[in-house]
């Protein structure tokens, strides 16, 4: 059974959201205009609307024309990036600097486009609550709505999100159960020296050196210090030390991120962290002052949730194009908060080859082919879920 009929009716207004989206992409907890661009679309399919969750979050709440008492949640975020567009298209991005290049636009018209089609239709007992968040991208929009009470204003059973994938064919669908996204962390390390001029380095205290030695000290971390059966990754991604050829610096400033799949691996990554930055550089006679960040826990999906998505997107795209066992990416995604508070599940959806440009590239488009068949897949699955009430 292939994409609901009623929502491939709607493509062209389709392509019209998500253009428009486009053209106006906010980042982090400043989608006004795109929240504003939401609400007014749910008003208009008769969709009782919250606003003000985490400032711009927008909640359209919608009951079925049977009763029943149980609720789920969907889920799409709605910020953009800064990210200078450097598409030709007549949709490019009016907003200089900023770009929907993770497909965010494309999520939004998708959960719109289920929203419209269940509105006319309610054939489901219970409710349905579209949540809308902003500040996906390092900033952890998801995290403020759940702590500001979105799940204690919306009680649901389960929640789900769905992300599109660049390079997977269009319309295919992917997940499993069990860990899908990475945790993301942060750290920072400045090493703490003495500086001296560059020809006498016995009179003081190179950061510079100690620095080169914790950077190899921390790729020990993956290799030595948790499973090896288990996924870690250490990235140093900054190094910021000295302003001239002929002196040795203070300090040096060294910043990174870590990924795993289990809260204990960031506990023992950052223990790690630590005790190698304060070991190094204590050895070379200099200190470390480590700041040390959680930012995403791993985006867990629960294995009956997984399941019911699954099922419903083979409905909708036909078992030979789902993908149940997906190999989980380092990747990472605040819907994980979400899925911390609430069972769900959370899935990829192919956006096909596109130009060849990746999430997060200046080259990147969302596929608009696939909005009907995302929206379809929203619309089943509430149909599935809620199907009776009890
Ligand atoms: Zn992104
Ligand atoms: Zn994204």
């Amino acid at each position: 059974m292939p994409i609901v009929n009623r929502i491939a009716d709607f493509q062209h207004d389709l392509a019209a959201w998500r253009h428009e989206i486009h053209a106006h992409p906010e980042t982090a907890f400043e989608e006004r205009r795109t929240a504003e661009f939401v609400a007014a679309r749910l008003q208009e399919f008769g969709i009782a609307v919250h606003r003000g969750l985490a400032g711009t979050g927008v909640v359209g709440t919608l009951t079925g024309a049977r009763p029943g008492g149980r609720a789920i949640a969907l889920r799409a975020d709605m910020d953009a990036l800064h990210i200078h567009e450097r598409n030709g298209h007549d949709y490019v991005s009016q907003n200089p600097g900023k770009m929907h290049a993770c497909g965010h636009d494309g999520h939004t018209t998708m959960l719109l486009g289920a929203a419209r089609y269940l509105a006319e239709t309610r054939n489901f007992a219970g409710t349905v609550h579209f949540i809308f968040q902003p500040a996906e991208e390092n900033e952890g929009g998801g995290r403020v709505m759940v702590e500001q009470g979105l799940f204690e204003k919306f009680p649901v059973e389960a929640v789900f999100g769905m992300h599109n994938w660049p390079g997977m064919p269009a319309g295919r669908f992917a997940l499993r159960a069990g860990p899908m996204m990475a945790s993301f962390d942060i750290f920072e390390i400045t090493v703490t020296g003495k500086g001296t001029h560059a020809a006498l380095p016995h009179l003081g205290i190179d950061p510079v050196v100690a620095a080169a030695q914790l950077v190899l000290g921390l790729q020990t971390i993956a290799s030595r210090n948790t499973p090896p059966l288990e996924s870690t990754v250490v990235s140093v991604t900054q190094i910021h030390g000295g302003d001239t050829w002929n002196v040795i610096p203070d300090a040096v400033v060294l910043r990174g991120t870590t990924r795993s799949f289990k809260p204990e691996l960031q506990d023992a990554m950052e223990a790690a962290i630590r005790r190698i930055a304060e070991g190094v550089a204590g050895a070379m006679g200099a200190s470390a002052a480590v700041r040390y960040e959680r930012r995403y826990p791993p985006t867990v999906n629960s294995p009956a949730e997984a399941e019911i998505a699954a099922a419903t997107a083979a409905e909708v795209a036909g078992e030979a194009n789902v993908d149940r066992a997906i190999t989980p990416t380092m990747g990472s995604e605040d819907f994980a908060f979400m899925l911390q508070a609430r069972p769900g599940a959370y899935l990829f959806i192919g956006n096909g080859p596109g130009n060849g440009a990746g999430l997060h590239n200046p080259h990147y488009d969302f596929n608009d082919d696939i909005l009907p068949i995302g929206a379809s897949y929203w619309a089943r699955l509430v149909e599935r879920v809620l199907a009776k009430a009890a």
